[in-house]
């Protein structure tokens, strides 16, 4: 089968990866460079510790499962498993985000202060006590998108948009482009924020709201953190040049703000968080701007939207993808809808246009 894949972000990518497996012939359109937007300004942590309800959690976790999976299929993926403490609350906040996990039974432990201090000694002033979340992890998205394009063996078109779809007695047949016209049996959006662009000319509203983030980049730092840490003020977690990198906001997965109405001042205020958990010495190396695919509802949004063509438009995309990809491409190979993905299906989104 011929499948067009519109945006070699993580999740253009982690599909093109999982359709050729499948024995799809593929090719990914990507208006920029491979991992230019979002997937190029992201945390990458992959967690289930932040979730909506039960069946989101469910989800994540089963992607949790899933990225093993492509760990293991290919090494180059660079997943690390180390684990996130989390104190970004005391008191019942604490509580409530213990039980509820315990509820659900994900892997969780209560260190004391004397734990978390012998695990992280970098930390100045220590929480009184911290959430252990042992089975998390993160990646580099940018090179994880840039991996599984290359190991996928698609033809990856740079630097080319797609205009507008093709579209013929009702079936989409493609997309157009500077290069002319490219035609698919299946072709899936995955181009993230520009993604309701696209279907407007087939007349459908893709409810999204804006959800720009700041991540910060520090130089690398004299000491080494083991976990990805959560903080009241920011997450944190260490690359492997030793640089930290901090999203710009506290909780930043739940982060609701549409503007970033002053960017110095969050980066001064993200500094001097830093400062105060690890001492002076934090010099900032870079801070870009990302803007993350949000469905309005929060929640992600996966499958057939009219007869051949997909979507693939989600927050906590990093964590997700690995399982999208896989139910995905299951789906446009015939082989049907995955039910954790069920509550998940576009149409919610959808409004046609009056
Ligand atoms: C600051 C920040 C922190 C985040 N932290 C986390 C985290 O810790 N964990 C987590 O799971 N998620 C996190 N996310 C979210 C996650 O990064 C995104 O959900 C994910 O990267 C989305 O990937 P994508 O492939 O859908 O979109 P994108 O990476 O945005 O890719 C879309 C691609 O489509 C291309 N495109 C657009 N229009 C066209 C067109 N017309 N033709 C061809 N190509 C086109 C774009 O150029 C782009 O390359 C974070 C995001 C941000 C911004």
């Amino acid at each position: 089968m011929k499948v067009l894949i519109i945006g070699a972000g993580i999740l253009g990518a982690s599909l093109s990866y999982r359709l050729s497996r499948a024995g799809a012939e593929v090719t990914v359109l990507e208006a920029d460079q491979p991992a230019s937007a979002a997937s190029g300004r992201s945390f990458g942590w992959i967690n289930a510790s932040f979730y909506a309800d039960a069946a989101h959690h469910a989800l994540r976790v089963a992607a949790m499962a899933a990225h093993h999976r492509l760990a293991a299929d290919l090494p180059e993926a660079g997943h690390i498993w180390q684990g996130a403490l989390w104190f970004e609350t005391e008191g019942v906040g604490f509580e409530q985000m213990h039980s509820a996990l315990k509820a659900l039974g994900y892997p969780v432990d209560v260190l004391g202060q004397a734990e978390v201090t012998a695990l992280e000694p970098a930390l100045h002033a220590p929480p009184s006590r911290a959430l252990r979340f042992p089975s998390e992890g993160a990646v580099n998205p940018a090179a994880l998108t840039r991996s599984l394009l290359a190991a996928s063996g698609a033809k990856v078109l740079s630097g080319i948009a797609a205009k507008s779809l093709i579209e013929v007695g009702g079936k989409i047949t493609g997309a157009r482009t500077a290069i002319g016209p490219i035609e698919a049996e299946h072709t899936v959006l995955a181009a993230g924020i520009t993604t309701p662009r696209l279907l407007h000319g087939l007349g459908l509203n893709l409810a999204m709201v804006p959800r720009p983030g700041l991540l910060l980049r520090t130089d690398p730092v004299g000491f080494r953190l083991k976990h990805i840490l959560i903080s009241p003020e920011q997450e944190i977690r260490q690359l492997s040049d030793g640089g930290l990198l901090a999203p710009c906001a506290a909780n930043h997965q739940a982060d609701s703000a549409e503007t970033i109405p002053d960017r110095a001042a969050a980066i001064a205020a993200t500094l001097t968080n830093l400062r105060a958990l690890f001492g002076p010495d934090i010099s900032e190396a870079e801070t870009v701007l990302g803007h993350r695919p949000y469905p309005a509802d929060g929640l992600p949004a996966l499958g057939l939207v009219a007869q051949g063509l997909s979507l693939a438009v989600m927050h906590s995309g990093v964590t997700l993808a690995a399982l999208a990809a896989e139910a995905l491409a299951a789906e446009i190979m015939g082989q049907g809808a995955h039910p954790l993905w069920h509550p998940y299906r576009p149409e919610r989104l959808l409004i046609p246009q009056t």
